[in-house]
Parts: C-alpha cells; structure tokens; sequence
C-alpha cells in the first residue's frame, strides 16, 4: 500500500525547478533510493519530505493525510521523520550515549525507558562498547552508526538519509551499506535514501528512483532500472553501456550506420526515425574469425586492448566509425589494430525510445 506520496511535488529556484512535478508512491516499510548526479533535485526532494522547505506546488502525504502543500505545510517536528545528513552533525561535547539519548529526552520520554531504548539502539548498531566515549574518540564508520542510532532510537515513521556514507573511505563504505541494509531489515522503516553512487543503490533499495534536471527519469527494482533502462540518461547513469544511435529500419531493427542494422530484442523503439540501441560491454561477444551464422554480426578494429587480470577490457573500431567497449574473459587476447567481429545479441540490444 503506498503510504509516502508525493504528487506533482515542485520546488523552483529562482527561475529553474530544482524539484519539476514529480509524482512518486512509496510503499509502507520499503527502502527508496533517490539516484542520480549533482544538482538534479534529491536533497530538495528529501528537504521537502522532512519539512525543511515548503513546496512551491503539487503535495506530500503520508498514510492518507497530507501533511505538505504550498502555505499548508505541517514543520518539521510535527512530522514522525528523522533526518540524517552527510556531516553526521553530532554533539561533540556529548558522548555517544548522551547523543542517543538526546532526542528522547526532549520528547520527555521517562528515564527507565529511555535508558532501555538507548541501549537497544545501541546493541543494534553495534556501539554498546561505545557508549562512554566522545564522538571525537571514534572512526568516520562509528560516528555515522551513531548518527544512525540517533535517528532510530526515536522511532520514526520514516527515516530520511541524504549521502550518509559519502564521508567514509571506500571500504568503510561497501561494509556501511549492507549494514544499512541490515538495519533495515531488522525494523523495516519506510526510508528514503539519498545518493548520486549505483552501487550504494543497487545494494540497499528496493525501489530505485532515477533522477535527472529535476524529474524522474525511471523508478523501479535495481533489477528493472539495470536490465530494462527506459532512457538513454538511466542506461549511462547505470553500470557501463554502450549507446549506438541510428534510425529505425524494419520491426524491431534499427540502422545504427556503416552497413550494421541491430535487431532489438527488448525495449521500445520510437516509433519512426531517430533511436538508440543500448548493449552492455559484458553482453557483446568478441571473436577473431568471421562467423558463419546469424544477426547482429558486425566487424570492427580493436583500437585498445587493456589487461585487468580478471578480465580484457576491449575498445573495437566499428565501420560508421563509432567505437565500443566490451569486456571478455582474460584468455582472450587480440593484439591491438587486429580485425575482429562483435556479436550483438539481440536478446541483449534494448531499443531506447528515448
Ligand atoms: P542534489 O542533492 O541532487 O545534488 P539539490 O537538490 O541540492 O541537488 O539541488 C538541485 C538544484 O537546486 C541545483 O541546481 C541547486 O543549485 C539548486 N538549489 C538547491 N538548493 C538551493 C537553494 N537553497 N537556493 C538556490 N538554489 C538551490
Ligand atoms: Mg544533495
């Protein structure tokens, strides 16, 4: 059941919306992701679900009632959200106990229950053993599992995240998002979850909502959004793949230049002239020889040809000139300015209508 909704949400800054009327259905308990490059609207979309900002159209309700809309907004401690932000905005004159403990304080929760919620948000991030120290005594990972528990130990009924691992060093990173995964598999909070890096999506959502200049581009599953891009932009912002644009020729075919029509197992096709074709560089097959048999066969010259140890990482030449990347199995080594053939497989050529 959709419990966060935002319908035709809008935020202008000056004379460009930051956020563009966007509609979008959260379901209660579910992780959302809000994916997409610098300045495209994800920060004012979750400022405007927490109440930081007020719409300048369109609205917000949770659970059936709305709780945003322009000059009819409910503040920011009226709704049931925590908040958390890239700087983990700790006390730093508190320990990570008194910085748990804090926001129930000002709730005036009763001291018994409070030192039991504390300590069970603890036991559940993993800082028990912390309890005493200052923030200044603990690593990046430790300060922002304390912001985390800051934000939980208030029970929520959504939990807003903006870039929260984007301080922490790479490895720190990968570890924080299954961690974050974890937690929310523990408490299933409805959340929404900032960030401009794929994998940190991929791994944590269960929804992922592309963004791009302010709109949606495409929500859905990692799976949906990484299998069945609906836009050029989604198919570039997610994992590496090569885009040929050309012109639709027959039913599922499109000319994409130098002699190569690709036949499109998957995707839309526009329906007359300009189109693209987006394939995967693990999806393309590199062999030496000419094939005998079959479609979306085209020759190319290898015009770089990279080691990487688990993998050979192929830049091929193609006629019209344009060039694409593939990757193949490290065995497979073709001396560089080497005549070679692509497969495409149709099955893997997804059509982009747009
Ligand atoms: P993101 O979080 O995706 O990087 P933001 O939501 O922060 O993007 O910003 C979206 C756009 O709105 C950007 O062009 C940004 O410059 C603009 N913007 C954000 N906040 C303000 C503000 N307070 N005043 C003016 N422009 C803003
Ligand atoms: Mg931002």
């Amino acid at each position: 059941m959709s419990f966060l909704v935002l319908k035709k949400l809008t935020k202008v800054y000056g004379s460009r919306p930051a956020v563009d009327a966007i509609d979008l259905s959260i379901e209660k308990g579910s992780l959302v992701c809000l994916l997409g490059p610098s300045g495209c609207g994800k920060t004012t979309t979750l400022r405007l679900v927490a109440g930081f900002i007020d719409p300048d159209g369109g609205e917000i309700s949770v659970g059936g009632k709305r709780i945003a809309a322009k000059g009819a907004s409910l503040p920011p401690e009226r709704r049931n959200m925590a908040m958390i932000f890239q700087s983990y905005a700790l006390w730093p004159h508190m320990t990570v106990g008194q910085n748990v403990a804090y926001g129930l304080e000002i709730r005036k929760v009763a001291k018994a229950d409070l030192k039991k919620r504390v300590d069970a948000v603890l036991a559940l991030t993993k800082l028990s053993t912390f309890i005493d120290r200052y923030p200044g005594e603990l690593s990046g990972g430790q300060q922002q599992r304390v912001s985390l528990a800051r934000a939980l130990v208030v029970e929520p009924e959504i939990l807003l995240l903006d870039e929260p691992l984007s301080n922490l060093d790479a490895n720190l990173r990968e570890e924080m998002r299954f961690e974050i995964r974890r937690l929310h598999d523990e408490h299933r909070r409805t959340t929404v979850y900032v960030t401009h890096d794929q994998s940190e999506a991929m791994t944590t959502a269960d929804l992922i909502v592309v963004m791009n200049q302010g709109l949606i581009e495409q929500a859905g599953s990692p799976e949906d959004i990484y299998s069945r891009p609906v836009s050029e932009f989604v198919a570039r912002f997610i994992g590496g793949t090569n885009i040929l644009k050309g012109a639709r020729t027959g039913d599922r075919a499109v000319d994409v230049g130098g002699g190569l029509v690709l036949h499109c197992g998957n995707g839309d096709l526009a329906p007359q002239g300009a189109t693209a074709v987006s394939i995967r560089q693990h999806d393309i097959r590199l062999a030496p020889d000419k094939p005998t048999d079959g479609l979306n066969w085209a020759p190319g010259r290898v015009a770089r040809q990279t080691y990487l140890g688990a993998n050979r990482d192929y830049l091929v030449t193609l006629a019209s000139g344009e060039t694409v990347r593939t990757v193949t199995t490290p065995e497979i080594a073709i001396a560089q300015g080497s005549e070679v053939w692509l497969h495409f497989p149709p099955e893997r050529c997804r059509a982009l209508a747009r």
